[in-house]
């Protein structure tokens, strides 16, 4: 069975969900093989895990330079491997790192580029959600091995056996004129809340919130929930969230199980980072609002009036 390439996506060694739900994706394909990149002893945190999605080999590249560089490690790694293996495909989470090495190394590789699936074919082909989600197409590479950036949340991980192989990769020295060097990490507010993209239920706010200090209701039932927050840009633009929080095109884009929409229009910028959601709630004080042509469950009502009800209610449970 032909190999289907998939690179670790992890913060010092701690698996993110996406990997799962790339190697479950990988299976349809052919045989998943894992591709670790980091600072030396991160494939031993990380194989037991890999092994149970079905990693059949997990390919090592460890170093402190693999470590502390952004990007050029993973794709030095993904196209050393992709030019020994000949594998069938590489899957890259649709993160803004896995977004940016899948395209370098499509370009290095000479192939064809498929970004920002939700999902991944027998045939070798990848359902997108295109133009705000409006269409639907089904999409082939038609050159080389298929390099393909797979959205997060847009494949259900489900576990399989892997003998997980362990193969030792060796990196090029990195160049350091031509990449970018981490100089620290600093987490993030919010930090005990699930990140945007990995979250099974996100809770976003929008204008309609108001204020800053008001998102404190967004952030409540998003707590009572065990969700992730976000935001729009207008909300961002606003400074009533921090920039990072932003869901839509020039912000992140998520799926979760339950995205709830507190205050927001709909926008097919925003829509464009949320539609594929499994289940999408909105609040609105707007009957005529568009993000009720997308929404499974809709509240035409005052978000600060339907939202707390909804945090005492999920709170009870
Ligand atoms: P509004 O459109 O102002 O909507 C606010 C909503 O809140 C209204 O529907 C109103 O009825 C409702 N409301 C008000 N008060 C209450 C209340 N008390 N209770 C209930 N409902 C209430 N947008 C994004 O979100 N993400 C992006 O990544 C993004 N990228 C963009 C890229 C480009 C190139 C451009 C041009 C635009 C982009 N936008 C993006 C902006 C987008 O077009 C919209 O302007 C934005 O999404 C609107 O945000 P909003 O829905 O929060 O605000």
């Amino acid at each position: 069975m032909a190999e289907v390439l998939v690179l670790v996506d992890h913060v010092d060694g701690e698996v993110k969900k996406v990997t799962y739900e790339l190697l479950t994706a990988a299976r349809t394909l052919g045989e998943p093989s894992a591709v670790v990149v980091g600072a030396p002893g991160t494939a031993g945190k990380v194989k037991e895990s890999l092994a149970s999605y079905g990693a059949a080999k997990v390919y090592v590249a460890e170093s402190d330079d693999a470590a502390g560089y952004l990007v050029t490690p993973k794709v030095d790694a993904l196209s050393t491997v992709a030019e020994q293996a000949s594998p069938a495909a590489v899957l890259v989470a649709a993160t803004s790192e896995g977004k940016e090495i899948a395209g370098r190394l499509a370009v290095r590789l000479g192939s064809g580029l498929l970004v920002d699936a939700v999902g991944v074919n027998g045939d070798g082909s990848v359902d997108q959600s295109i133009f705000g989600g409006a269409f639907s197409v089904k999409s082939k590479a038609a050159k080389g091995i298929p390099v393909i950036s797979v959205r997060p949340g847009g494949v259900e991980a489900e576990a399989a056996d892997g003998a997980a192989e362990e193969v030792s990769v060796s990196l090029p020295a990195v160049d350091p004129a031509k990449s970018a060097r981490i100089t620290g990490v600093e987490p993030v507010v919010g930090g005990d809340r699930p990140e945007l993209t990995e979250a099974t239920i996100v809770v976003s706010g929008g204008r309609g919130v108001g204020s800053a200090e008001k998102f404190e209701v967004v952030e409540k039932l998003a707590d009572a929930l065990g969700a992730a927050v976000g935001a729009s840009r207008a909300a961002v633009d606003s400074g009533y969230y921090p920039a990072q929080f932003q869901v839509g095109q020039t912000g992140k884009t998520v799926s979760p199980q339950l995205y709830v929409a507190l205050g927001i229009s709909g926008a097919i910028q925003h829509r464009a980072g949320m539609q594929t959601s499994k289940t999408i709630v909105a609040v609105n004080k707007d009957a005529e609002a568009p993000i009720f042509e997308i929404a499974d469950f809709g509240v035409v009502g005052d978000l600060f009036n339907v939202a707390p009800q909804l945090t005492e209610e999920v709170a009870k449970r």
